[in-house]
């Protein structure tokens, strides 16, 4: 099964993720972590090009929308399907709704081009199930802006292009609400892992 993570920057997906793989460890369910960009070596160089900030290097909108692309083609041969075809339970960081939200929402690029290329780099493979975590715009920013680590070259983007972005989930979540499950991210993290487990519980029959 193919478990997906959402949300804009500061959702909390990096701890609930390890939670919930944690979690499913002691239940004794066979479980990868990974994420996108970087599940792969060729992947990380990819994410390293993308994040780091460039003010002297600017990266085109589309360039950077293939580079996602280039990593997520990637990605799906050579983690996704091999573990999927293991019997795996696969947790990943951010997926093809990462791409309508950010390069879509966000960047405005034309949503036909994006969902043409999230076929052609997934084949069609969908998620079995996506958690979306919802949190406000400000709260996750604040919390990026309050740890130690550097803010990389999506985090710093203007206030209305994280506004865009969550507007996406917004609209992903009315749109595809059998697949994408919403968790209000402004909880606490105990609460928020809770309802991850239950929605794992009662959707994929674990
Ligand atoms: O959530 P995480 O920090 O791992 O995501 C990496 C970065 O890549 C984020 O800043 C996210 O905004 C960006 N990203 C993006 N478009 C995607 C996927 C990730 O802008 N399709
Ligand atoms: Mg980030």
């Amino acid at each position: 099964k193919l478990i997906v993570f959402e949300g804009v920057e500061g959702c909390g997906k990096t701890t609930q993720m390890q939670l919930c793989t944690q979690w499913l460890k002691n239940i004794n369910v066979s479980v990868v972590l990974t994420r996108e960009p970087g599940g792969t070596e060729l992947g990380k160089h990819l994410r390293q090009l993308l994040l780091e900030k460039s003010e002297d290097k600017p990266v085109g909108e589309v360039t950077e929308l293939l580079l996602y692309a280039a990593d997520r083609a990637q990605h799906i041969e050579q983690e996704i399907k091999p573990n999927l075809a293991a019997g795996k339970y696969i947790l990943c960081d951010r997926y093809t709704d990462s791409t309508i939200a950010y390069q879509g929402y966000g960047r405005g690029l034309s949503m036909s081009l994006i969902n043409q290329l999230n076929y052609i780099a997934t084949g069609g493979l969908e998620s079995n199930l996506t958690i979306w975590l919802d949190v406000d715009v400000e709260v996750g920013l604040a919390r990026k802006r309050g740890s130690e680590a550097a803010l990389d070259r999506i985090e710093q983007e203007t206030i209305d292009f994280h506004r865009r972005v969550q507007q996406g989930y917004t609209e992903l979540g009315a749109t595809y609400p059998s697949r994408i499950f919403r968790i209000d991210g402004n909880l606490s993290k105990e609460v928020v892992q809770k309802r991850i487990q239950e929605i794992l519980i009662n959707n994929l029959l674990l």
